[in-house]
């Protein structure tokens, strides 16, 4: 095996004391060994986090900007090796970690766009008698260090969507990367380290989760960034509550195809495609299929068609689509409650078989409600089908989740577009394509159980700063 990988504690390749394993959700060979931070490197960490907030919110806007800009650079250049690496650690296809290296580019140039925009506002206040002659200055100051938590099925991108908006900000940060996946994350600690920024503004420690409950207290740390499960992010939030907590959650995202769609096939291409992309683990991959009762036969028999043609297999091989879920006890949760919603009635249409950690993708009808896959986060590849009469039949059922991310819609009628934009309780709503659309400076975020908060560069940098307003007399 090679070297142990450092982690990056203020911007140096450091070691700790212990190593973690990483290894391939496809054959369980290891494809890296990371070092671990002690206690006493965590604290350093901290310490430098908070000793560099001055410096960090004084960093000119342009040197922010060159860093981001140096790093979406850098990863552009390094982009296939950093693909491989995605796929090595947790399994996605080549395809898709290409994508999600490129959709990292863009995260860090758009950071760099928002760092040379985000200024302030000015605000006329004497439009009130009394405060004639006063004018007020509003400007967003960084509320103080992050921690910025991410999960593993997104391993870059999501820790970019951690680090670019706090560079951006000028807000010192502390990521940290999914167990199972660090080596990306690693990767781009690296490259974070090239740039001319105060290098105690970012450390990237791959903290065991056994460990974080006193970063999750610590005061120094005031503003905390978590993407991963709810009942993690909401203990997280129960743990800390004076904290300025954003939580990005699960979901099971609900797709509607209303029978006015010129091109049904193709709706149904794409669902299959983006229900079992990355193995379904993606929080706003399609779960829920919901089809107008007029085409729901002949729509539902393409869906599975469509499915069943998907390339599934060795996530390093040319044109596979589905590779494996991140370990046996997601592929047997994901098996199981396919199970459990046969033993309740439920057909399964194609798919649900388990070879090791790869679950033939599935597409179920009549799955009762009170069901796991009725009601919670599949994370895995497998999709349900249901027929509704109209379109505020379907819009109820998408809001009978307790989940609320994103929600899709095949439609052409623009009124029931702007309806459902009004009365979905989701955080995006996307017209003539399924919910998995996210473009990456879009505000993306949840409703009820999927979390508060916004992502996004600017409705990130929106969280990770507050307005203070400075009153000018006399004017
Ligand atoms: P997870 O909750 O198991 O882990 C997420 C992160 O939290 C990891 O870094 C993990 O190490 C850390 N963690 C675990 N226990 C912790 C603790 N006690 N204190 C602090 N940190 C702790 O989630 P996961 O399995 O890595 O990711 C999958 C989940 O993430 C799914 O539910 C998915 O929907 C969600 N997700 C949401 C979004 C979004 O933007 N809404 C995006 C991607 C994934």
């Amino acid at each position: 095996m090679s070297d142990v990988i450092p982690f990056h504690l203020s911007g140096a390749p450091t070691t700790g004391a212990d190593t973690l394993e990483v290894t391939s959700p496809w054959d369980g060979s290891v494809v890296g060994v990371v070092s671990v931070p002690t206690d006493a490197q965590v604290e350093q960490a901290v310490a430098d986090l908070d000793a560099v907030r001055r410096e960090a919110q004084a960093t000119p806007a342009h040197v922010r900007a060159a860093a981001l800009d140096h790093i979406s650079r850098r990863l552009a250049e390094r982009a296939e090796e950093i693909a491989r690496l995605i796929t090595a650690e947790n399994g996605k296809p080549l395809v898709w970690s290409r994508g999600e290296v490129s959709r990292a580019v863009s995260t860090f140039r758009w950071a760099a766009e928002e760092a040379r925009r985000f200024s302030g506002d000015l605000q006329r206040l004497d439009t009130d008698a009394a405060a004639t002659g006063r004018l007020a200055v509003v400007r967003r100051f960084p509320r103080g260090p992050v921690l910025g938590i991410a999960p593993f099925n997104f391993p870059l991108n999501l820790v970019a969507h951690k680090v670019a908006p706090a560079i951006a900000a000028g807000a010192p940060i502390l990521v940290k990367p999914a167990p199972a996946t660090p080596l990306s994350a690693l990767l781009l600690g690296e490259i974070i380290a090239e740039t001319d920024l105060p290098p105690r503004m970012v450390s990237v420690l791959p903290v065991p989760n056994d460990r974080m409950a006193a970063l999750v207290d610590d005061p120094r740390l005031p503003v905390i960034s978590f993407t991963g499960s709810g009942p993690v992010g909401w203990a997280i939030q129960r743990q800390a509550p004076r904290k300025h907590v954003t939580l990005e959650l699960g979901g099971n995202a609900a797709v509607v195809v209303n029978d006015d769609w010129p091109d049904l096939p193709g709706a149904a291409r794409r669902i299959a495609l983006f229900a079992n992309y990355q193995a379904g683990q993606s929080c706003i991959s399609v779960q829920r299929v919901l089809v107008h009762a007029s085409v729901y036969d002949a729509f539902v028999a393409d869906l599975v068609a469509e499915v069943e043609r998907l390339p599934t297999g060795d996530p390093t091989a040319d044109g596979v689509q589905v590779g494996p879920v991140i370990n046996d006890a997601a592929a047997e949760r994901i098996t199981d409650w396919i199970d459990e919603a046969r033993r309740g009635g439920a057909s399964v249409l194609t798919g649900g078989g388990r070879d090791g950690r790869t679950v033939a993708p599935a597409v179920l009808s009549d799955v009762p409600a009170g069901s796991a896959l009725a009601e919670e986060e599949a994370f895995g590849p497998v999709l349900t089908v249901a027929p509704f009469g109209d379109l505020d039949e379907a819009f109820e059922i998408v809001n009978a989740s307790k989940y609320g991310l994103q929600a899709g819609i095949f439609t052409t009628d623009v009124q029931a577009a702007f309806r459902a934009h009004r009365d979905l309780e989701v955080g995006g709503v996307i017209i003539g394509d399924v919910p998995s659309f996210r473009a990456d400076q879009m505000p993306y975020g949840g409703w009820k159980e999927s979390g508060v908060g916004r992502e996004g560069v600017r409705s990130a940098m929106n969280d990770l700063t507050e307005e203070r307003v400075l009153v000018l007399t006399g004017l």
